[in-house]
């Protein structure tokens, strides 16, 4: 993702705490007290300007969503569409994905988008990638038991390398499209970089997994 600078990001962020959550840690364990009901929570890791999380939450509003990205240049663009469309099932958190545990406690997610997370080509660079296994055993802390991750990208080498790591950490594969768009899936909501590389004639991958019970 390329990064504009925008100093005006950080007080326009701090102008709606109401949308993009401060002080997320002190939500741990009680998210669904903010949302005021028991609807399960789904989040998206590197949500950039919203498309996709702001899509799902139009789309399913029994489902609370909590869009995660690390950027305050980024998700001011996700909070202009929140503030346009007031989805009350909808939040952001500006923090790093390596900080999950500090804002949720375990078993309160039940779904984990990962939408073309940054593929970090190079091996000394894997410990990066979002489905490298410390992320995997991150994840984990935080879904039910049985919990899903559902991953879309247009780059193979992330998605076969994603794939032998889920496989290796003994997740379950339970769907793959290897061409999403000239797939038979249905409701596809599209992110803004699936837009952009689909219309450059990429393929999309896509699978999901989910946990295994536990023992
Ligand atoms: N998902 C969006 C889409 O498909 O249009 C954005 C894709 S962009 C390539 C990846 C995004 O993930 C960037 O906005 C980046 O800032 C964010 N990101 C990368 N690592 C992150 C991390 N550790 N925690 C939170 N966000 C992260």
């Amino acid at each position: 993702m390329r990064l504009r600078n925008k100093p005006w990001a950080k007080e326009k962020i701090a102008a709606y705490p109401q949308y993009v959550i401060s002080n997320p840690e002190q939500y741990k364990g009680r998210w669904r007290e903010l949302f005021r009901n028991d609807n399960p929570i789904h989040i998206e890791i590197g949500t950039g300007k919203g498309q996709f999380i702001t899509g799902m939450a139009k789309a399913n509003p029994h489902i609370n969503y909590i869009g995660i990205e690390l950027y305050e240049s980024v998700i001011v663009s996700a909070l202009d569409k929140l503030i346009e469309h007031d989805l009350p099932n909808l939040r952001l958190l500006n923090i790093n994905a390596k900080d999950l545990m500090n804002v949720f406690a375990a078993g309160e997610v039940e779904r984990i988008y990962l939408n073309f997370s940054d593929p970090w080509p190079k091996k000394r660079h894997e410990k990066r990638r979002l489905t490298y296994r410390s992320f995997l055993e991150l994840y984990e802390q935080i879904l039910v038991e049985e919990g899903e991750i559902h991953f879309k990208t247009d780059n193979q080498g992330l998605f076969e390398y994603s794939l032998v790591s889920f496989s290796q950490y003994g997740l379950v594969l339970t769907y793959v499209s290897l061409d999403l768009h000239r797939s038979n899936f249905v409701g596809n909501i599209m992110t803004e970089y699936e837009e952009k590389f689909a219309a450059q004639g990429n393929r999309i991958y896509r699978c999901e997994v989910k946990y295994p019970p536990k023992k």
